[in-house]
């Protein structure tokens, strides 16, 4: 059985636990920076505020809403004391996020009783040492076991006996399945399909007409099928990341090709991290000499960021200062890590130029998804280099990338 953990309330709960005498009070944890709620404890969700509100309307909403400042490092902190129970009990723990993860009890179906009766003291554990609520679901599989933990937060704790995952899933609404986003859920919804049975009992050949390529893996899903493994970290300080790296055909220390190089690099780790709707406070990027000697350095940003234009400065920065020996470059690696499960609150103060940024990295990736990555280039790509744009593979389908933005640009 997998066990799917989900903190509930997380930044707020980890304030409350730090500190006594915010408990049972309205506490919300704002950025300074951004003037939005990122956390509001189940108190603070009773007078209506929830995440991303702009911090003075909740303040509207509630006078004495006890509003803190981000402690992203305390909360990281508890991260890994939440996970050291899961890891007590098998090393097979994947950490999906700062408050979110999963942990693989194994096979054995006639233990799947005791392996639920383990998963429940592991929330009794967290609850009573920790003094943080967590939801937890128990089934089969990675996905039955997620929505499992997510359907009755807080405290919730619910269990899927294997064979009735697809009777579990049957009732709920689409949006729950990986991959239904809400333009395609309002695409189905026009064909009729609100509910995971009705996905479950559609003709694959019926549902390719709306969902494409995608049709094969909901059809799965929507049956309660799902292989994916819990691919464990061997720590929770090396958990989940996304990395890119380019090694040069030729070593290089021209300065124009590197940096461009290291923008494509922190693209590509952007792309991947915001297609699962991810942010990320850490960036790292590693050197590799000529003589094969390499160099890393690493920065952790005040918050969690999403978009490629909030690392580039910091990245190049990252790579100068690791750059401290005068021998040319064989490779040149970006690495996103302490993964936080939203995506990065909207800032108010720069609220339109994010916005426009935001705008743009949704239109480029929607245009880069259907017709690969040579349908749309930026200027660093045009930085021809020996490894950069030759290498990208020809666009699908002969079609000019105008066209597609404005298709898709005017559906959000
Ligand atoms: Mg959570």
């Amino acid at each position: 059985m997998i066990a799917h953990l989900d903190a509930d309330a997380f930044f707020a709960s980890v304030e409350q636990a730090a500190d006594p005498r915010l408990r049972g009070r309205p506490v919300a944890v704002g950025s300074a920076r951004r003037g939005i709620i990122a956390s509001a404890s189940y108190e603070a969700r009773r007078f209506g505020i929830h995440t991303p509100m702009p911090s003075a309307r909740a303040l509207r909403l509630c006078p004495s809403l006890l509003l803190l400042p981000g402690d992203y490092e305390k909360y990281e902190r508890f991260s890994r004391f939440i996970f050291s129970y899961p890891m007590d009990v098998t090393p097979f723990v994947e950490i999906s996020g700062i408050d979110e993860g999963y942990y693989d009890l194994g096979s054995d179906e006639k233990g799947a009783r005791q392996q639920a009766e383990v998963v429940a003291k592991i929330s009794t554990a967290i609850s009573q040492r920790l003094k943080i609520s967590v939801s937890q679901g128990v089934a089969t599989n990675k996905l039955t076991a997620q929505i499992a933990s997510k359907l009755n937060k807080p405290c919730g704790f619910t269990v899927v006996p294997p064979g009735c995952e697809q009777k579990f899933l049957s009732p709920l609404d689409i949006s729950w399945l990986p991959g239904v986003g809400p333009t395609l859920a309002t695409t189905l919804a026009r064909g009729g399909l609100r509910r995971i049975g009705q996905v479950a009992a559609m003709p694959e050949v019926v549902l390719r007409r709306v969902a494409g390529g995608l049709a094969p893996s909901l059809i799965q899903y929507a049956t309660g099928i799902d292989f994916r493994p819990v691919v464990p970290q061997q720590d929770a300080g090396a958990a989940k990341s996304y990395g890119a790296q380019e090694t040069f055909d030729t070593d290089t220390a021209d300065e124009e090709e590197l940096r461009a190089a290291l923008r494509r690099l922190v693209d590509d780790a952007v792309r991947r991290m915001r297609a699962e709707g991810h942010s990320a406070r850490t960036l790292s990027v590693t050197i590799r000499y000529s003589d094969m000697k390499e160099a890393i350095r690493t920065y952790s940003f005040d918050e969690p960021l999403d978009l490629p234009e909030d690392f580039y400065p910091r990245a190049w920065e990252l790579l100068r200062n690791a750059w401290e020996r005068r021998v040319r470059l064989r490779m040149i690696r970006a690495r996103l890590s302490t993964i936080y499960n939203s995506p990065a609150l909207p800032p108010l103060l720069e609220k339109e130029r994010h916005m426009k940024l935001e705008a743009l990295n949704n239109a480029v990736e929607a245009v880069r998804a259907r017709h690969g990555r040579a349908a749309l280039i930026r200027g660093h790509d045009l930085h021809a280099t020996r490894g950069g744009i030759q290498n990208l593979p020809p666009p699908k389908r002969h079609q000019t990338a105008a066209s597609v933005w404005r298709e898709d640009g005017s559906k959000k």
